[in-house]
């Protein structure tokens, strides 16, 4: 991927290049400003996660981005055009996977999917998508007999069968098993590798670090930091933690150089450095930090 700067300056042009390109979107609900001059480009083709607190203003930037809310100021372009007067054929490339959910329904999990799939031009094949999401044993039993997390995949079932070129995931993997996240991921990736630009907010931390090319802060309405998840808050040159026992007790040293360190540690000991470890700060490390300094 060329270099590209991690994200747009105030007033720099929109970028016709990018998936979605927002400059100074402000949305305001009475007098209160949810967001508050956002700048931001998505790139075709990657995984991006937008993180932040509950009211941070991810889910009103996402809905104006589908075209569900007005917006007070700025530009915003979607696949090229403007979500507040985008036509059908625009929608019909982009998927969405609601916060809320499919919820209760008499009608099959296959029956469903026929339905939405029916609303496309080129839809996915039906039995394919519910092989996908994982559900190929419950594509005859209704929605409502789902439990929380098959509902959830039945969700982004939903959202993929158009064969979307957009896809918005909003805390998509909500209620899933530790199992069923870790399948929800592969298949996430395995869109990706179709090429499906993905735009998804998650309250989990692990989640953004493991599928997101990149990951955007918000807190207050306002971008805070926009980078790879490895160097989010300069994760990647932070000091790193060094840790062993030595005579019972556990001793810990942070430094900046953790190589130089544990090999003056391993000259010191005839074998192995007793209950050695070397951590850097996680994500959440990091973004805790950074929502906590607003
Ligand atoms: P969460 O992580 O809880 O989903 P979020 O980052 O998606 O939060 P938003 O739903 O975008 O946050 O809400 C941003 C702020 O705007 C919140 O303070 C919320 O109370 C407020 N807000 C959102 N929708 C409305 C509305 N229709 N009317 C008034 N205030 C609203």
């Amino acid at each position: 991927m060329a270099a590209v700067a991690d994200r747009p300056r105030p007033g720099d042009p929109l970028d016709p290049d990018a998936a979605i390109s927002i400059r100074g979107l402000v949305r305001r609900y009475g007098d209160f400003t949810a967001v508050d001059g956002l700048d931001l480009d998505i790139r075709r083709g990657e995984i991006f996660a937008l993180l932040g607190p509950n009211g941070a203003g991810k889910t009103t930037t996402v809905e104006i981005c589908e075209g569900y809310r007005a917006r007070d100021a700025g530009e915003v372009r979607v696949l090229g055009e403007d979500p507040a007067d985008g036509a059908r054929a625009w929608k019909a490339q982009l998927g969405i996977v609601l916060q809320s959910g499919s919820g209760d329904s008499q009608l099959t999990v296959r029956e469903l999917l026929r339905a939405q799939a029916s609303y496309y031009a080129d839809p996915r094949d039906v039995d394919e998508v519910i092989a996908l999401v994982g559900l190929t044993e419950k594509a005859g039993v209704r929605g409502r007999s789902l439990s929380g997390g098959q509902r959830r995949r039945l969700d982004v079932a939903l959202g993929i069968v158009g064969r979307p070129t957009l896809l918005f995931l909003d805390e998509p993997t909500t209620g899933f098993d530790p199992e069923a996240r870790r399948q929800f991921w592969s298949l996430i990736r395995s869109l990706r590798d179709l090429g499906t630009t993905m735009l998804l907010t998650t309250h989990y931390l692990d989640e953004a670090e493991a599928l997101a090319d990149r990951v955007g802060v918000i807190a207050r309405g306002r971008l805070v930091e926009v980078a790879v998840p490895s160097a989010l808050g300069g994760r990647e040159s932070a000091p790193a933690t060094v840790s062993w026992t030595e005579d019972g007790t556990r001793r810990t040293e942070a430094t900046p150089t953790p190589t130089a360190f544990v090999a003056d540690l391993a000259a010191r000991f005839p074998g192995e450095v007793p209950d050695l470890a070397v951590s850097r700060p996680t994500l959440e490390d990091v973004y805790l930090q950074m929502i906590g300094d607003r």
